[in-house]
């Protein structure tokens, strides 16, 4: 029997068919225990944005433990290199986001983040606002808050999940979800409307927030349809809803601007971030704040004599310190520039999958694409003959995600397009 239970398998199955051992990495590429050489075309979990063995973070790292391996952000106390993190960042994120909440992974992120905007609902006097409007499809992590709020039925499944706190609405995925006829802006239009009517039959004084990702990642590489985010915010706004942009996935150049909220003109209340922050090379996460919520986070935390949350590695040096480096460097790069650079290579090689008789849909913004099959079993067929001739992509139900570090070069994006063209056959 396995000693490790591994994320979303069946443990029955590692019983039988134990998991590949990654053992090494260099750029874009890692390699197995047997020696079998892998382009991972989606930079791990949508995270490796410099590859999986990038020098200049580990020497951030090292020099950091070297230095100082570890201290807190409790009861008055902090670190030089977390505070200097929070200015860089406040410098970078749209708007008035920067005020920060530090955590570890992207699941606790959202988890900070639906505890702030209830503190920042009470704190200007709307206490009984409590629930958090989330999507069908959505994915925001799979503890307990954040699974609830998930749309993925395998997140729920026999957890008996906080699920009262949450109202579901359905998701912007036009090709799948538009009535006949229904032009893409018609669709957002009636997805907006719906959300209102959910927001009036439920009642708007006991919601705090909504949580949205710009673009659906594990839903499907889901684009939001034109038109659809600005009426969702104007809907929300005169509900006296707050807006969290879940930006996990988006955050950092992904879809060609810094933020996925920037290429989608949201101006959201709260964000979350991980992954890309530290490259995935330390665990390291934020929920960053409008200077207004913040100011009515701090006032409720005033009335109980402290903000009543805190773990233990949340803002820790070493993990500031790579992603002070993981922003060094997407500076350097020209993070946007570079984005559209290898998105308009990806998009070149996957031109031909639009007219393939088995492809519903091809889906790109900025560097992630999804390829979406006719069914799930195609899906299924497609990437395991692509990790087969050595790519690796996510399988998402119908679609494949592709969602390469930015180190790749384009003769890497290329041979991703390529497998993936002759393994749909
Ligand atoms: N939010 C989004 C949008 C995500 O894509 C993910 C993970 N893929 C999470 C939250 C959860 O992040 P983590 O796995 O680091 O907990």
């Amino acid at each position: 029997m396995n000693a490790h239970l591994h994320p979303f398998t069946d443990p029955r199955a590692t019983e039988v068919a134990p998991p590949r051992e990654i053992v090494s990495g260099e750029g874009v590429r890692v390699t197995d225990a047997e020696g079998n050489v892998f382009i991972d075309g989606m930079a791990g979990l949508w995270c490796a944005s410099l590859g999986f063995a990038p020098e200049r973070l580990r020497r951030a790292a090292s020099d950091q433990m070297a230095k100082l391996a570890y201290y807190h952000s409790f009861k008055g106390r902090t670190t030089d290199v977390t505070e200097r993190l929070s200015k860089a960042l406040a410098a970078r994120l749209p708007g008035d986001l920067g005020h920060l909440v530090y955590g570890t992974s992207g699941s606790e992120a959202v988890e900070v983040a639906i505890k702030m905007a209830r503190y920042a609902q009470a704190g200007r006097g709307q206490e009984g606002r409590t629930r958090i409007i989330a999507r069908t499809g959505a994915y925001h992590g799979s503890v307990t808050m954040s699974a609830a709020l998930t749309g993925l039925q395998y997140v729920h499944d026999g957890f008996h999940l906080p699920a009262s706190d949450v109202i579901r609405v359905g998701r912007p995925h036009w090709v799948d979800e538009a009535g006949p006829g229904e032009s893409e802006r018609a669709f957002a239009d009636r997805l907006v409307a719906e959300l209102e009517e959910m927001i009036e039959a439920e009642g708007a004084d006991t919601i705090a927030a909504m949580i949205g990702e710009p673009v659906m990642g594990a839903g499907g590489v889901l684009l939001p349809p034109e038109g659809y985010w600005e009426g969702v915010q104007e809907v929300l706004r005169r509900h006296g809803i707050l807006l969290i942009a879940d930006e996990v996935i988006t955050g950092f150049g992904r879809t060609g601007r810094w933020f996925g909220c920037e290429t989608y003109g949201i101006a959201p209340d709260l964000m979350t971030m991980a992954k890309q922050l530290t490259g995935a090379v330390f665990p390291l996460s934020a929920v960053a704040m409008t200077g207004a919520v913040r100011d009515s986070v701090a006032d409720r935390a005033h009335e109980f004599g402290m903000l009543g949350h805190g773990v233990t590695y949340g803002g820790h040096p070493v993990g500031a310190a790579v992603a002070l480096e993981t922003l060094a460097i997407y500076e350097e790069m020209k993070l946007e520039e570079r984005t559209a650079e290898l998105g308009a290579r990806l998009a070149a090689g996957l031109a031909p999958l639009r007219q393939h008789p088995d492809v519903r849909e091809v889906r790109q913004v900025g560097f992630v694409a999804g390829v979406q099959f006719d069914s799930a079993e195609t899906g299924l067929r497609v990437g395991e003959a692509a990790e087969a001739r050595g790519v690796f992509l996510r399988i998402v139900g119908p679609t494949l995600a592709i969602c390469p570090p930015y180190v790749a070069t384009p003769e890497d994006i290329d041979e991703i397009c390529r497998v993936l063209i002759e393994s749909a056959g």
